[in-house]
């Protein structure tokens, strides 16, 4: 079955009608294109648990920094058309992809006030970033009127965010948490890492490096904040290239700063420049028992 592609959101209202009509669930995977196997692993994901899937495409503006990289994200539809093709396979898909005036018509004037979970972290480092990325959320939510939306956690605190919007907001919307796709030498999969040099994208393993290790640790024993944050920069900072955002061990609800020893659940948290790629990974160890 061929994807339908929507460029209005009139003719996505009108497909969202017949099918809540046909009495289907509908699953929402949001996305910027430039789709990887993280993105569709999340994209199987809705296609497991409801009955049609929409698949939005849409670099968003609201959530770029004046300095960010909005004109240089790559955009690349017609492949990505060919990768949901291929996972949708029989199964109901519709891609959602607008322009920006469609999202954001001349007038547009209201946004979402993130909360705490927005303020740390990608927060601080991104100003404004939560806002573009809950108030786009929220839109697309209202435009697909889904049961379900995925998102992957790979973004931790971007789920977070949308996780306090949903609950504060009565928004009738699952939320589903994907785990992080990695490349097979630990690498996170990311739109972003083709702005990498083959030799900048081998010194960007220190990421995921720095996280294995970090969990190694942890079976050893070792459970000192400092000393398990220490060890993860010496990683991180191991070449002049590389600056670190942030490294930070969380409470994975709150996101607040863990002291002294280890609780869990505890999330680890990292954002990196290699050379001028900004990149983020984390790990998340729910219990001991995990470890
Ligand atoms: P993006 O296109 O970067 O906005 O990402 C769209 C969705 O895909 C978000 O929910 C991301 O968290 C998720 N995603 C991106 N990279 C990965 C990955 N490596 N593994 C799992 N999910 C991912």
């Amino acid at each position: 079955m061929a994807v339908k592609v929507f460029h209005h959101l009139q003719d996505l209202k009108n497909w969202v009608r017949e099918t809540r009509t046909a009495g289907k669930s509908i699953g929402l995977v949001p996305t910027m294109g430039a789709l990887h196997a993280g993105h569709l692993s999340l994209v199987e994901k809705s296609l497991e648990k409801t009955d049609r899937t929409v698949v939005s495409i849409f670099v968003n503006p609201t959530q770029f920094g004046p300095q960010e990289d909005f004109a240089k994200y790559p955009r690349t539809l017609e492949k990505d058309l060919a990768a949901l093709e291929s996972v949708a396979g029989d199964r109901e898909m519709v891609v959602l992809a607008p322009s920006a005036t469609e999202m954001y018509p001349a007038g547009f004037e209201t946004f979402i006030e993130v909360g705490g979970a927005a303020k740390p972290l990608e927060g601080s480092c991104r100003p404004g970033h939560f806002r573009g990325v809950a108030t786009v959320v929220l839109k697309l939510f209202l435009l697909t009127e889904c049961d379900v939306a995925f998102f992957g956690q790979k973004d931790f605190q971007q789920v977070q965010v949308i996780r306090q919007m949903v609950r504060d907001l009565n928004v009738p919307v699952e939320i589903g948490m994907c785990p992080i796709v990695r490349e097979a030498d630990g690498l996170a999969m990311s739109s972003r890492n083709r702005y990498l040099s083959p030799e900048a994208r081998q010194r960007a393993l220190a990421l995921s490096q720095s996280l294995h290790q970090a969990k190694q640790h942890l079976r050893q024993g070792i459970r000192e904040v400092s000393v398990l944050e220490a060890e993860m920069r010496k990683i991180l900072e191991s070449h002049p290239n590389h600056q670190v955002d942030y490294v930070a061990i969380v409470h994975p609800e709150t996101l607040l700063p863990q002291s002294e020893k280890i609780v869990f659940p505890v999330a680890f948290l990292l954002a990196v420049r290699v050379d001028e790629t900004r990149l983020i990974d984390n790990l998340l160890v729910e219990s001991e028992t995990e470890i």
